[in-house]
């Protein structure tokens, strides 16, 4: 066995083979393998192993299709071919219109992608699956690609051609402790000897907190029972001619796909049971959990009346295994928060069909510091302290249960909630907010007409649509306040601050005591990294704010790039402090009343910052405006935040004071032109690509990403964010939709909604340059449909800025 190596990756799943294969395809080949067992012996030996193309995003039918694609090369190569069903189709059903039209929003954003999905009638899946019933069915997605594949002969696959280009495979090699040194390198111990290391990979299946506990990290990931069972042969499938299509119901919670020439049909029951929380007996290997078909007898009935012959054949084998889930239900895969050189690929829960396209990225970001996609949706950085142990577990039951259910836009499930709330949130709930959660803060999306009124989620526009537009005529002619929970904020102070703040940043953010200015931070290939507001307080102290998503994410960034010996100090404030923001042409009169010192334009202009007090509260108070209306930041800490509230409140109650929710200020900012963090700005692209041109100085001695952006920029863009006016009122477009121009897809939409304040449907989209000029009229796919639209100048409302200076 190797003792000194570059990268370990530990597990020999789907997650660890893929991980050392495509190492070796980024050229790092001195990269070994340690598996505790034998290859596979976790969850892998029992998937289901369907491989399908469909995902929630475009990097998840990116990251599939290359699954696919690779799996394909695989099961071709003629030295060691493996099983795989490429190709048999699958439908996902639906029985109500609302599901139809996601599929055809999901269609249209894989075709992005290259990917061809089709939405069909009911008659037209029960021609392609003939042993469905119509029955409660409406109709469903057709993925073209879908299929099946062998799990074991995959791994072994990959695991041979990665020993092949140098890479090294230890079997029956546990870990059993981790080591990092001074120098960020590592120690990996094993029952037969250390390796030494760069970097470390956790790959370790449903045992990842096992491995996590090593590192001193706890990963919020939890493993759920799954069963699936397989009949006898089936007639009807021997004499069909051609393979059963796969079926995945959101109906009844099941799954079916053919083997041999009988059904695997695989169960999500609502009486769902997590495995594995009081720890793991360290002999289940190669292992399954003990049956319990009658845990699933209301998701068979389901799976019987769509398939009747399923009533008419025996069971031969019953599979009950761990499969593994996080929050969100997307896996974890990047770089693990707070460490250095250490990475995870874990959390799959659908790892035979992901599993090629997560190694794929994990290995681009280890060897070059980033994917080819924007892996925000992956990173294990999305879930911050909230994300225990106990919470996970409960997201995962929710998960499960909603394993084919798709979120709507604007949708927020209710299992472990509320989980991170500021002392208003009670306050809010009285007042009628319906919360929404960001980084698991809860926030206020907008306060409900009526406390029997019920938004019912769709890719339309909702009953939601007249609530926000009041919000946003009150706050308009008059003033409102809104709570902005979980806003990531940290104090910088030192004496060298100051040059280095200057050298993150690709702008000039430097500024006078007193002032606040936003910038982007890019990361080493000139791409943008994150956004940020820096507000310079006094001479000594700086406070950065960027998303409340973001908050691990840029603390990771900024820990990375702290220069050695020198005088900075970063103190975390996100938890210590919420913003209110008071927003409206009456804003200033109502601070002023509410707070002593001179408000006026000429005192404190736009994008001004003082410490002052609202009533006996303190706060630090900025005028910046994401709403595009004069309006003030009031960031309070949190034991004085219902002080400043009722100060608010009771200074406002002369101007009419109203109320508004984070999805009026969605519509305000997207009149602004303002844009959204990782959903317009994103890695894919650089600031110049992203119309960020005024917050790039190149004259500036150096910051990280200056020499790439400079050689992007004499590349030429390879698309430009736009800003477009839809001809159309029933939806919004959608994050993912199609653009299209002459019959071919020319770009995709990054966020949209409506304009209350201008009355347009309004969407950005990164597009082909050739088709990025104003004036240009193009085509979007608003839920499948085309619908007409054209490029505007991005900030439709007050673009000279006048109310913000007001
Ligand atoms: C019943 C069932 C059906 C499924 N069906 C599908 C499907 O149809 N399609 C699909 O895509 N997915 C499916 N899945 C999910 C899929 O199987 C998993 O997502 C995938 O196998 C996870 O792979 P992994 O490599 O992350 O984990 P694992 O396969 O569990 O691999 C982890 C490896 O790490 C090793 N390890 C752990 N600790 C150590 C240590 N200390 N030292 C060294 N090695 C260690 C383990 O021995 C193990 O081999 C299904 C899962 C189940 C349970």
């Amino acid at each position: 066995m190797k003792t000194q190596t570059r990268v370990v990756v530990i597990g020999g799943g789907i997650a660890g083979c893929s991980t050392l294969y495509h190492l070796t395809q980024e050229g790092w080949t001195d990269v070994v393998l340690v598996e505790r067992n034998e290859l596979t012996s976790g969850t892998t030996w029992h998937s289901a192993a369907q491989v399908t193309n469909f995902g929630m995003n475009q990097t998840m039918v990116g990251l599939k299709s290359h699954s696919i694609r690779l799996y394909k090369e695989l099961a071709e190569d003629p030295d060691y071919p493996i099983n795989y069903h490429h190709g048999d189709g699958g439908i996902r059903l639906a029985n109500t219109e609302r599901v139809m039209e996601g599929y055809r929003h999901f269609a249209s954003m894989a075709k992005g992608m290259g990917v061809n999905f089709e939405v069909i009638d009911a008659a037209e899946c029960a021609r392609r699956h003939p042993l469905i019933s119509t029955d409660n069915l409406i109709g469903g997605l057709w993925d073209p690609l879908d299929g099946d594949i062998d799990p074991a002969q995959l791994c072994q696959a990959l695991a041979r051609r990665a020993r092949k280009a140098g890479a090294e495979v230890y079997r029956n090699t546990p870990v059993t402790g981790l080591t990092q040194h001074k120098d960020d390198s590592w120690t990996v111990h094993t029952e037969h000897g250390d390796i030494h290391c760069e970097i470390v990979v956790n790959a370790c299946g449903y045992r990842v907190n096992e491995v996590g506990a090593m590192m001193g990290v706890h990963h919020p990931v939890a493993s759920m029972e799954h069963q699936y069972f397989l009949t006898e042969e089936i007639p009807a499938i021997r004499d069909a001619g051609h393979r059963m299509p796969l079926l995945r119901c959101p109906i009844s919670d099941y799954y079916c796909r053919q083997e041999k020439m009988g059904l695997l049909v695989g169960f999500y029951e609502q009486g769902c049971k997590t495995w594995g929380m009081d720890g793991i007996d360290p002999n289940f290997v190669n292992a399954l959990c003990p049956d319990d078909l009658d845990r699933v007898t209301d998701v068979l009935e389901g799976a019987f009346a769509r398939m009747p012959a399923l009533m008419e054949v025996g069971i031969h084998t019953v599979v009950n295994g761990p499969i593994t889930y996080t929050i969100d239900g997307a896996p974890l895969v990047g770089p693990i928060p707070g460490k250095r050189n250490a990475f995870c690929i874990i959390g799959l829960r659908a790892g035979l069909g992901e599993g090629g396209g997560h190694g794929w990225l994990l290995a681009q970001h280890i060897v070059h510091d980033e994917a080819c996609y924007d892996t925000w949706c992956l990173d294990p950085r999305r879930f911050t302290g909230h994300a225990n142990v106990e919470l996970t577990a409960l997201k995962a039951v929710e998960d499960y249960q909603n394993e084919f259910r798709f979120h709507f836009p604007h949708e927020h499930r209710p299992a472990g909630r509320p989980m991170k709330t500021t002392p208003l949130t009670p306050i809010l709930a009285a007042e009628g907010a319906e919360f929404g959660t960001v980084n698991g803060w809860e926030r206020m999306a907008y306060i409900k007409p009526s406390a029997d009124f019920h938004e019912t989620h769709s890719f339309r526009f909702t009953e939601a649509f007249d609530v926000v537009a009041k919000e946003v005529k009150a706050l308009q002619s008059g003033v409102g306040l809104t709570e902005v929970s979980g806003f990531n904020r940290i104090e910088i102070t030192g004496a060298d601050a100051q040059g280095w703040l200057d050298t993150m940043f690709c702008g000039k953010v430097m500024k006078k005591p007193g002032r606040v200015g936003l910038g982007y931070l890019l990361n080493h290939h000139g791409c943008v990294k994150g956004e940020a507001t820096i507000a310079h307080l006094d001479a000594d102290t700086i406070w950065y704010g960027s998303a409340a998503a973001s908050e691990w994410h840029d603390m990771d960034w900024l820990r990375m790039h702290l220069p050695e010996g020198k005088d900075i100090r970063l103190r975390w404030l996100t938890n210590d402090y919420t913003i209110l923001i008071l927003a409206g042409p009456k804003s200033r009169d109502v601070l002023a009343a509410a707070s002593r010192g001179d408000w006026s334009a000429a005192a404190f202009p736009w994008l001004s910052v003082r410490r002052a007090f609202v009533g006996i509260a303190p706060a630090v108070v900025m005028a910046v405006s994401y709403s595009g209306e004069l309006a003030y930041e009031i960031h309070v800490p949190n034991a004085s935040l219902y002080s400043a509230w009722l100060a608010l409140r009771k200074a406002g109650e002369a101007h009419g004071l109203t109320l508004f929710g984070s999805q009026a200020v969605e519509s305000m900012r997207l009149e602004k032109g303002y844009l959204h963090w990782k959903a317009d700005l994103i890695t894919e692209f650089d600031p110049f690509e992203t119309g960020l041109h005024r917050f790039v100085d190149l004259s500036k001695p150096d910051f990280i990403g200056k020499a790439a952006l400079i050689r992007r920029k004499a590349e030429g863009p390879r698309r430009r964010l736009v800003s477009l006016v839809l001809d159309c009122t029933h939806a919004p477009a959608h994050g993912g939709d199609s653009v299209v121009a002459s019959g071919r897809v020319v770009g995709t939409v990054t966020s949209a909604g409506w304009g209350h304040r201008v009355g347009r449907n309004i969407a950005y989209a990164f597009v082909e340059p050739d088709f990025a000029a104003d004036g240009t009229v193009l085509t979007v796919e608003v839920i499948g449909d085309p619908v007409t639209a054209v490029i505007v100048d991005a900030a439709l409302y007050d673009p000279q800025n006048n109310n913000v200076r007001a």
